[in-house]
């Protein structure tokens, strides 16, 4: 109009503002204990070729007030950079507790782990084990029905203070799963220095099985877990070529949106019963 000037932020300058609009907002909920009004965790379940449940994955959703969904790929980072990540993973081991104990009442996923993602800054913190071995305890789950799914760079980034960690996980109970594997590095003899119970075969891989594909490497990676005595899930499944490829090579977990979104808890209780029927 006549009267007012419009500034046109150059992208960079928006890119700027919204990752202070949101780390404000991140902020704002960890400190306000506001948290469960504006985050929630879904879950994306995961079953053995047979159909049968094996466990689900907790996923973290973010509603901003004002902007709506904001997708991980978006906050985890900034979580990380501005080291909100420890209060925020926090949270989450709270929040996969609580469900599993609502699960556990309710006679839902009996005895099924719930995978979290744990990022490689939270492994990193000196007290992550210790202080996750506690948070557990006093929420009253066992360690067991926790995996918890960490990524090659969080482990080789400083390789002996990771081992010693997840040492110290295993030992008291916890499921440890290596995330989106085969994507980062070429040096496999790390893993057998590890106490994996699950290395999960990234989406890249799984997209690979196509009728014209030849050749492809999940068969390999799924082989190379079983000689090390580490079960074999794949991510991203989504199609029934893709299911009836990994079942036939021996895969032992499935998950994908061929088998369901990530969905809420209340989601998640009628994926279950719809299930159990088929
Ligand atoms: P991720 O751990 O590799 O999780 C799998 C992602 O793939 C999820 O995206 C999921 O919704 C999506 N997905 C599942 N099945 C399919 C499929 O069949 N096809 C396709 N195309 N995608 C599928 P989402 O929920 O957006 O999460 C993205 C990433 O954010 C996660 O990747 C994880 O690295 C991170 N993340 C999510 N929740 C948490 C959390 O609580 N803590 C931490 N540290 N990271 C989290
Ligand atoms: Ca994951
Ligand atoms: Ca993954
Ligand atoms: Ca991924």
């Amino acid at each position: 109009g006549r009267n007012t000037v419009r500034v046109f932020l150059p992208p960079m300058q928006q890119e700027a503002d919204l990752r202070l609009i949101l780390e404000r907002g991140l902020r704002a909920a960890l400190e306000q204990d506001r948290m469960g009004t504006q985050f929630a965790l879904h879950f994306q379940p995961q079953i053995t070729a047979d159909g049968e449940l094996l466990g689900a994955e907790a996923l973290l959703r973010w509603h901003h007030p004002q902007l709506g969904e904001v997708a991980p790929e978006k906050f985890i980072p900034l979580a990380e950079e501005t080291g909100l990540i420890h209060a925020l993973g926090s949270w989450v081991v709270d929040e996969a507790c609580a469900h599993l104990r609502a699960w556990d009442r309710d006679g839902i996923a009996h005895g099924k782990s719930l995978a979290v993602n744990v990022s490689a800054w939270q492994l990193a913190h000196p007290h992550y084990a210790a202080r996750l071995v506690a948070q557990v305890h006093e929420a009253g789950v066992a360690p067991a029905r926790l995996t918890l799914e960490l990524t090659e760079s969080a482990l080789l980034q400083d390789f002996d203070g990771a081992q010693a960690t997840l040492r110290q996980l295993a030992a008291a109970g916890f499921r440890l799963a290596l995330d989106d594997f085969g994507v980062g590095y070429s040096s496999l003899s790390y893993l057998q220095h590890l106490p994996l119970d699950v290395i999960k075969i990234d989406r890249a891989f799984v997209s690979e099985l196509q009728a014209d594909a030849g050749n492809p490497l999940a068969g390999f990676i799924i082989d190379m877990a079983h000689r090390l005595g580490i079960m074999a899930v794949a991510e991203g499944v989504e199609t029934v070529y893709q299911r009836q490829a990994l079942e036939q090579m021996g895969c032992d977990g499935l998950q994908g949106y061929l088998i369901s979104r990530p969905v809420s808890d209340a989601g998640f209780r009628h994926w279950l019963a719809d299930h159990r029927q088929a």
